[in-house]
């Protein structure tokens, strides 16, 4: 799996300029084993839910988890994945008057989702009005048995720190043909491969989706070419931020005033 990217450690859009116009910013969250608390950016921490919601739960029929393959009865809580705060992210774009985003899913495997992963949901919220209505204080979680292990975020700090990145799988082919042998001498420069100098393959938001393989955009149901959000990938220096299935990928639609958004998954 991908060290942890710092950005490229020279000027490629110098060394490669045809590669310039493809550098995109992005925004590293660096998880870390901790405790961080509800009013805090997390990967898998407390969130601040207010207390006149419902926390969500699945009840998609057929979703289960290893060993037992069965289908727990009734609904499922979904889990913490990532809560981020406006003050963290100043690069992300909030709807207006929003300034939380929040990312959960039910940790079970969906034979019915189009990879079988994890089903996430996405909320953005204002933290204002979550304080002034108060916070829910006991969130629900699934009993053994009824989570998938590799579905299930640790609690982390983040980090979030901007880098620019360049595109992997998203390399139009052509382009990638061209580049080839300035690529090849780079590597071989900097003793490690191109995807480790210039693209971010971990937990991020913004840039390129993480692939571990070849894109699959997804568009809104009006057709439109969706943005990648975020990306939450296992990072294997890190003590079971996730186990070791492929990443999941969240976009959004900002040309639809509803911000629908979809995932893609992979491994
Ligand atoms: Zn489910
Ligand atoms: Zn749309």
């Amino acid at each position: 799996m991908a060290q942890s990217f710092a950005g490229p450690p020279f000027d490629l859009d110098d060394l490669i300029p045809e590669l310039a116009a493809l550098g995109r910013g992005t925004t590293l969250l660096l998880p870390k084993s901790g405790s961080p608390s509800v009013q805090e950016s997390s990967l898998g921490g407390p969130m601040l839910w207010p207390v006149d919601e419902p926390w969500p739960s699945c009840g998609q029929p057929g979703h289960w988890a290893w060993p037992n393959e069965k289908s727990p009865a009734g609904t499922i809580p979904m889990v913490p994945v990532i809560q981020l705060f406006a003050r963290d992210v100043p690069e992300l774009q909030f709807p207006e008057g929003m300034d939380v985003l929040q990312l959960v899913w039910c940790p079970l495997i969906h034979p019915q989702d189009q990879a079988s992963s994890a089903l996430p949901k996405l909320y953005w919220r204002s933290e204002t009005n979550v304080l002034a209505t108060g916070a829910l204080r006991d969130i629900p979680a699934p009993q053994e048995g009824e989570f998938e292990e590799e579905f299930m975020p640790s609690p982390c700090t983040v980090s979030p720190t901007s880098v620019r990145e360049y595109p992997n799988w998203d390399l139009p082919q052509e382009l990638q043909q061209t580049l080839k042998p300035r690529i090849d001498e780079l590597e071989e420069r900097f003793g490690m491969e191109y995807t480790g100098l210039a693209c971010a393959l971990q937990n991020k938001v913004g840039g390129y989706p993480a692939w571990n393989q070849s894109p699959d955009w997804p568009a809104c149901q009006r057709g439109h070419h969706m943005e990648h959000l975020l990306s939450v990938t296992p990072e294997e220096d890190l003590d079971m931020v996730m186990g070791d299935l492929g990443g999941i990928y969240v976009f959004l639609c900002r040309q639809c005033p509803e911000l629908p958004y979809a995932h893609r998954y992979d491994c």
